[in-house]
């Protein structure tokens, strides 16, 4: 099999997830089920990859170091960057030179099912170069313009996009390379401004993002099995 390497983004604060009593936690170290977002997203992805690269707060380099340390592939903690952008493309330039294939995960995306990054990796081994898991919009849309005024947006042709997203090692570096301080908030965006295709794969509602307090609120219960979530 050709190697696959994991970049996992975990550099941000999480302004809107706020915090309990006024925490200075950072969103990925942030606890679920008494494990952090990142320590959950390290064991989605390490079944898949051969190693793995967490973006961290600089601050909390060795901390997160210390969290991932019996994984059971190799990670290799840097430190992030004031965007994400910044903090893959920092991650990226440690990833090992016989890596073929990267997959990029939010730390953000605790409960991303083993299926989807099967999905992903399976697409990349058939020859894609770009994997996007994504799902059909749920709610009605609408688009606001400068002054306030909506106008409606036919959501069946829109699907949100999630991660672990999947890429031909080259094609991602040299789309971050060409992409400084682009206003992009995923890879493929960027990868696809250099003129590749992107496949999608069906995502999971599972693979939500952990954003606002009802995210986490959600993914504890989720996590403590209270309920069963395909039911
Ligand atoms: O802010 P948002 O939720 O879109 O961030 C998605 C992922 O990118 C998170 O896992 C976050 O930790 C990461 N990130 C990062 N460096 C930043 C900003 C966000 O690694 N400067």
């Amino acid at each position: 099999m050709l190697p696959v390497a994991a970049v996992i983004p975990a550099a941000g604060v999480g302004l809107r997830l706020g915090g309990v009593g006024g925490t200075s936690v950072p969103k990925a170290l942030r606890l679920l089920g008494g494990r952090s977002l990142l320590v959950h997203s390290v064991a989605a992805l390490s079944p898949f990859v051969d190693e793995i690269v967490v973006a961290a707060p600089a601050e909390h380099v060795g901390l997160v170091g210390d969290q991932v340390a019996s994984c059971a592939v190799p990670v290799e903690v840097v430190a992030g960057g004031a965007t994400r952008q910044d903090s893959v493309l920092r991650a990226l330039e440690v990833v090992g030179s016989s890596v073929e294939f990267v997959l990029v995960h939010d730390a953000a995306r605790p409960l991303s099912p083993a299926e989807v990054t099967e999905r992903v990796v399976g697409a990349l081994h058939s020859g894609a170069p770009a994997v996007v898991p994504a799902l059909p919009v749920a709610d009605s849309l609408r688009q606001v313009d400068a002054g306030g005024h909506s106008k409606h947006v036919d959501r069946s042709t829109l699907r949100a996009v999630q991660t672990p997203q999947g890429f031909r090692k080259d094609i991602l570096v040299e789309a971050h390379r060409r992409a400084a301080d682009s206003d992009a908030t995923d890879d493929a965006t960027l990868v696809e401004r250099t003129g590749v295709p992107v496949t999608l794969v069906v995502g999971d509602h599972l693979a939500f993002k952990i954003t606002n307090p009802v995210d986490l609120l959600l993914a504890e219960i989720l996590l403590s099995g209270r309920v069963d979530p395909q039911r």
